[in-house]
Parts: structure tokens; C-alpha cells; sequence
């Protein structure tokens, strides 16, 4: 068995064997073209610790919040195999973002971005998804602007909370279901469900993000390979190295809640990663007796290791016993009132920081077209 934790082993396409292509959203090429014509930026804008000055590859007819001029980076929020998440402010807006920055590596991973950028872009169709302002490109990065989620993620949270309660659990499971419902209703699997990846806006609502590893265009194809995801949370088909589904998504939430009711994965992780791995294939979780029985009856639905009989493919999610209380209208009008709220992280002290933005490879020479986007509730 390969397993390739959080690691884009083949591009979306393989992973169709319909051998349909994922689809991406298409924008005028000019608008690519405008965001790599030369540009340098003066120092005062960025200083780079008296060293030489970037050169910047931007058009001064660039619309502003696709020039990287107009955003001033202030602290790391993330970082991983793409490159980093800055939080940043928005010049124009004075407004906070999170803006994700990923090195073009002569293309290699442009498959991948584009799917994300793809998923970002949807955000605004959906209150529990991560959105994209903007993405664009400079001559060496791909940059992808996206709202601050300022309340942390939700694996902060459960290690703060321990074990929730059965009302916060259903709070959090019913915003993400209803994300997840919408990926899955758009021919979206995500692949990387986890906590990890599930964040808090200020108020201490879901935003689901991380698409870097969505397959997209799986309406009525059932059949997606290669082993994608992070151990503890992938689905026994998927380890089995059996075609998949959308199921695979409705397992790592069941991972997800029951996290969230015990404090602990269903299969902790082990010293040995294979053996931990054919535990998830072949072995049942242990159910804490404190569980309710509609919870217990709802984690035991979401982790059948049969992906056709597991909840939220063979029947709605929202009609288990363990929602009888919830409103599901209430939830997607993001109207019921968050059980915990997030503590705000401080932006007090950054105002002001300028990191500078990485550098510039001159001999970056690849282009990702069709990449500039402006969402329309960012234009100027
Ligand atoms: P890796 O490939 O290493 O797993 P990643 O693909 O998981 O990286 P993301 O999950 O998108 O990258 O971002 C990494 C981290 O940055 C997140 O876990 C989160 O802490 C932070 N982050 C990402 N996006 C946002 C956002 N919109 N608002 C606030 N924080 C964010
Ligand atoms: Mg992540």
C-alpha cells in the first residue's frame, strides 16, 4: 500500500477513472496575461531587509486587489507542502484576509490549484465554505486571497473542549453537513476532511477549507482512486485501494464527530503506520458507554466500513434521530447561535508589521492561464 499523506500523488484527471476531466471555471486570458507583464515595486512598499529589491511582474492597469502592492502581510497563519498562509491586510478595504501563497514549482502543481481555486471560488454560493476574494499570479507564485476565518480552527477547539457536548456537537455536525452536502451536490469530494482543515469565523461559525486535494466533476462517476487524505481519517475503501466516492467524505466526518464526543480518533494513531491503517480496514471502534444512543447510533452509521450502506449516502444525514431537534432551514440560513464563541486572535501589535512577500525567481517561467479572479463582492 502507498499511502501519500496529504500528498498530491497524481493529478485530478488520473484520479477519474471515467477518465472524464475535472472541469475549471473559465475567465479572459488577458486578465493572466496583464498579471505577468514587468513591474518593480519600490522599496518603501516592501522592504526586504536592505537587500536587493523583488521584482514584481505586475500591470499598472492590474485591477487593484490583484496586485500584490495592495497587500501587506503581518504574521504566518499556516504553512504546509504548498507553501504559507499569511494573514494579511487588504490595503483598498483595510480589511483582514488569510492569503495563501504557493511557489509554481514549473507548474507541477497546477492541477491541484486549480480545483481549489475552483471550490474557493463556490465559497460564496455557501456560509459554511472557505471563500476566495481574488487569486492571481505573480511571475513565481500563485496567490490566493481568502476571508480571515479569525475564530482558529476546530482542532483547536476539541483540544480545548476535550469532549463536547451532545448541543455543541450538533452545532458544529450540522454546519458541516450542510457544506458537505453542497460539495457533494456540485460533484465535489473533498479528500481532507479533518479539524485540522475545518476553521471558525469570528462569530464561531464552520468554514470548511483546504480544497487542495477536492476531485471535482464526480456527479454519477463513483469511481475515484489513489490514496489521498491524512491517516485517521481516510475511509477502509480508500485504504483498500477500492474505487470511491463522496461516501469517503461522509466517514471522516464521522471521524470528525467522534472526535469531537470522545476527545479521541476511532483508530488512534499507532507506531506502526501500516498496522494502524488495516485496524481502520478490518476493525471496529470502541464506543464509549457515555455516548447517547442516537449519537452512538450515528457515529456506528457514519463508520460502516461498507461505503453503499453508510449514512449520508444510502439515507439524508439530516433525517437521523440524533438532528430530531435541529432546524435545518435555521442551520443554512446560519441562524442558529454558535455554542462557543472563538477567542478573537489578536491583530493588536501587527498594524505594523510588513514581511515581505517571498521572493521572485526570475527563471520561474510557467504560467497557470485562466487563473485571475475577483469576487464580486470584492470589486472596487
Ligand atoms: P498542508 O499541505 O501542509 O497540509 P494545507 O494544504 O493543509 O497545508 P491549509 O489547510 O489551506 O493548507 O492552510 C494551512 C493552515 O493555515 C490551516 O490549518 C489554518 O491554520 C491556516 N489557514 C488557512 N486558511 C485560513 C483562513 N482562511 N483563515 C485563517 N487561517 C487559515
Ligand atoms: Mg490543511
Amino acid at each position: 500500500m502507498d499511502l501519500k499523506k496529504k500528498k498530491r500523488s497524481s493529478s485530478p484527471e488520473e484520479d477519474l477513472s471515467a477518465g472524464k476531466r475535472t472541469c475549471c471555471r473559465k475567465t479572459s486570458t488577458t486578465e493572466d496575461e496583464r498579471c505577468i507583464t514587468k513591474r518593480s515595486r519600490s522599496p518603501e512598499e516592501h522592504p526586504i531587509d536592505g537587500k536587493e529589491e523583488k521584482r514584481i511582474r505586475v500591470d499598472t492597469k492590474t485591477p487593484p486587489s490583484l496586485s500584490i502592492t495592495n497587500y501587506r502581510l503581518m504574521k504566518e497563519l499556516g504553512k504546509g507542502n504548498f507553501g504559507r498562509v499569511m494573514l494579511a491586510s487588504y490595503a483598498i478595504k483595510d480589511q483582514l484576509v488569510a492569503v495563501k501563497i504557493m511557489p509554481k514549482k514549473n507548474g507541477k502543481e497546477f492541477k491541484y490549484v486549480r480545483g481549489e481555486a475552483q471550490v474557493l471560488q463556490l465559497g460564496r454560493e455557501c456560509p459554511f465554505l472557505c471563500r476566495a476574494f481574488t487569486t492571481f499570479q505573480t511571475q513565481s507564485h500563485l496567490m490566493m486571497v481568502l476571508e480571515y476565518a479569525r475564530g482558529g480552527t476546530l482542532e483547536s477547539l476539541i483540544k480545548k473542549q476535550k469532549n463536547m457536548n451532545s448541543q455543541k456537537i450538533l452545532f458544529y455536525s450540522s454546519e458541516i453537513a450542510v457544506g458537505l452536502q453542497f460539495l457533494h451536490a456540485k460533484g465535489i469530494v473533498h479528500r481532507d476532511l479533518k479539524p485540522e482543515n475545518v476553521f471558525l469565523d469570528e462569530q464561531g461559525h464552520i468554514k470548511i477549507g483546504d480544497f487542495g486535494l477536492v476531485c471535482t466533476n464526480t456527479v454519477e462517476h463513483k469511481t475515484l482512486s489513489g490514496i489521498y487524505g491524512t491517516p485517521g481519517y481516510i475511509a477502509p475503501e480508500i485504504l483498500s485501494e477500492d474505487p470511491y466516492d463522496a461516501a469517503a467524505d461522509w466517514w471522516s466526518f464521522g471521524v470528525i464527530v467522534y472526535e469531537m464526543a470522545t476527545g479521541n480518533l476511532p483508530f488512534p494513531p499507532e507506531r506502526n503506520l501500516k498496522h494502524h491503517l488495516k485496524t481502520i480496514i478490518y476493525e471496529k471502534p470502541r464506543y464509549p458507554k457515555s455516548l447517547g444512543p442516537e449519537l452512538r447510533d450515528l457515529l456506528q452509521q457514519l463508520l460502516k466500513k461498507t461505503p453503499d450502506t453508510r449514512l449520508g449516502v444510502y439515507s439524508n444525514i439530516r433525517d437521523h434521530p440524533f438532528y430530531s431537534s435541529i432546524d435545518w432551514v435555521k442551520v443554512e440560513r446560519k441562524q442558529l447561535v454558535p455554542p462557543v464563541k472563538p477567542k478573537m486572535r489578536s491583530v493588536a501589535g501587527l498594524c505594523n508589521r510588513n514581511i515581505p512577500f517571498p521572493k521572485e525567481d526570475p527563471r520561474e517561467t510557467s504560467v497557470l492561464e485562466n487563473f485571475s479572479y475577483v469576487d464580486p463582492s470584492w470589486q472596487e
